[in-house]
Formats: structure tokens, sequence, C-alpha cells
């Protein structure tokens, strides 16, 4: 009984969602997808909120908890909204033509993800170069590339992959180089409580992997 209330008050606030109120995504996204089944999957989510507060023996209609199912609801799904968005579309949308063969480096992107096994936090800084053959891209697009993929329930090690190959398919360069360094929430704030330590994982391709200067060049350039 308790629980339809909460739930028809969150359906009645979604109804300003196909407006386009309540949409995260950013200008240069497609976000027509979102708004006919957003309203449902905010209600289920929300649904689930109330249920895991109830099961943590607190009671959700306390007035300081009352509307967290719908708050959490949608900070979930603005953390894992990079699964609505496709990151290799993102880089076709600025390519340009370039004699330019150098490295290109764009380092300390901030990052933050989801881990896939906790649900808790990861964040830090991604380091991410590419040596074109042809084509390079704007340089926000390698940020957002990594935004799009921490956006989504994530392992660190498969992360720094998906960043390296979503780069390698579209622009097809000579290389690419990504080190992530992260902290995650699941080992400093239980079980191990390692407060400082730091993962770290790279993937590479082409030139970073054959050639060693060009790999000691760019390990060099990304050091603080
Ligand atoms: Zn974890």
């Amino acid at each position: 009984m308790k629980q339809e209330k909460t739930l028809s008050a969150i359906a009645e606030n979604n109804t300003t969602l196909p407006s386009g109120r309540g949409c995260c995504c950013d200008d240069d996204e497609d976000c027509s997808a979102l708004p006919e089944t957003e309203p449902k999957v905010m209600a289920s989510l929300s649904e689930a909120v109330y249920t895991m507060l109830g099961a943590l023996g607190e009671d959700p209609e306390r007035e300081g908890l009352i509307k967290t199912p719908e708050r959490v609801a949608k900070s979930l799904r603005f953390l894992t909204k990079g699964y609505s968005q496709n990151p290799e579309e993102l880089l076709k949308k600025a390519l340009f033509t370039e004699a330019y063969d150098e490295m290109v480096l764009v380092k300390d992107i901030d990052l933050f993800s989801m881990c896939e096994h906790h649900m808790l936090p990861f964040f830090g800084k991604a380091h991410v170069a590419y040596i074109p053959d042809g084509k390079i891209v704007g340089l926000s697009k390698l940020a957002r590339v990594v935004e799009v993929f921490a956006r989504r329930l994530q392992v660190q090690e498969r992360l720094t992959q998906q960043i390296r190959d979503a780069i390698q398919n579209v622009l097809n360069p000579k290389g690419v180089a990504v080190v992530v360094e992260a902290r995650h929430l699941c080992m400093v704030m239980r079980g191990v409580e390692k407060l400082n330590s730091v993962t770290t994982t790279s993937a590479m391709s082409g030139q970073f992997i054959t050639s060693p200067s060009t790999r000691s060049e760019f390990l060099r350039l990304i050091k603080p």
C-alpha cells in the first residue's frame, strides 16, 4: 500500500521527461531514443531502491528517505548513461584529414566509473595517445570516449581496452595507447581498506607495441 503511493508519485514526476526536462545528454548526443521508455525504467529502478531500503531495516517512508528511491534512480541513470551512447559514432563525427604523424596525447582525463562487482565508484585519470595515419580526431572527443565507456558498469581492465579499441577501429591510426590510474571504493571502503592504493591498467596497439622508443616516450610523457 505504502509502496504504491510512492511509485505513483514517481510516475507523476516522470511525466515531465518527454518534454526534455530531466534529460542529461550533452548537446552532441542523440537522446531521441530515451524519453519513451524512461518513465518505466525510472519507476522500476525506484521500486528496487525502495525495496532495498526496507531490506536494510530502514523505513523508506520516513522524511529523509521519502524521495531517496527517485534520487538514486536518477543518479544511477546518469552514472550509466554511457549505455545509450555509441563512442565510435561520436568519434566519426569529428574526423579530419591531416598529415600530422607524431604522437597525439591527451593526459589527465578525469574519469568516474562504477565497478560491476560492487556497484561502487572507481575514479582517477586516463591518458590517451595515438599516432595518426592520415586522420586526426577532435581532441575533446578522446575525453568523451573515455566518459562514455566509464559511464557503464565496468572493470578497469575492460574499460581501458574498450577505449583503445574504439579509437583503433575508427581512426585506424599507427598505434593507440591508453593508461588508466584509478582508486576503487570497493577496495577503500570495504574489505581490505587500502586507502591509497591505485590500480594502473594499460592497453596498447601498433607502434606502441612494436616500437620500444615510442612506448617509452609515451610513458615518460604521462609521468606526473
Ligand atoms: Zn568492486
